[in-house]
């Protein structure tokens, strides 16, 4: 086998567990955006739309309550969520 031939092979496999580790980390961050949506879901309350994670409200009796602060649907923390990052660019030197 020639250097280049090694090299090739050794590339091939650190490109796997590139590879791999990518897809588990694509997997882990699909989870937990899936986890903060359920959390931060948006309710209807007065015509409108609210995170019903991020607003207040109050128990007022054994049926009722009284909303004491109102973060519109999607709330700071899905926009933090939904934020697209610039893509990563891998080159290869070339
Ligand atoms: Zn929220």
């Amino acid at each position: 086998m020639s250097t280049l031939e090694d090299a090739q092979a050794a590339a091939d496999v650190a490109r796997a567990v590139v590879d791999r580790e990518l897809e588990r980390l694509r997997t882990e961050l699909a989870r937990a955006r899936n986890r903060v949506t359920a959390l931060h879901a948006p309710v209807q309350h007065m015509g409108q739309t609210w995170c019903s994670e991020c607003s207040v409200r109050r128990s007022t009796g054994p049926t009722t309550d009284e909303w004491v602060a109102l973060i519109p649907h999607p709330c700071p923390t899905i926009d933090a969520f939904s934020e697209q990052a610039p893509d990563t660019v891998i080159t290869d030197g070339h």
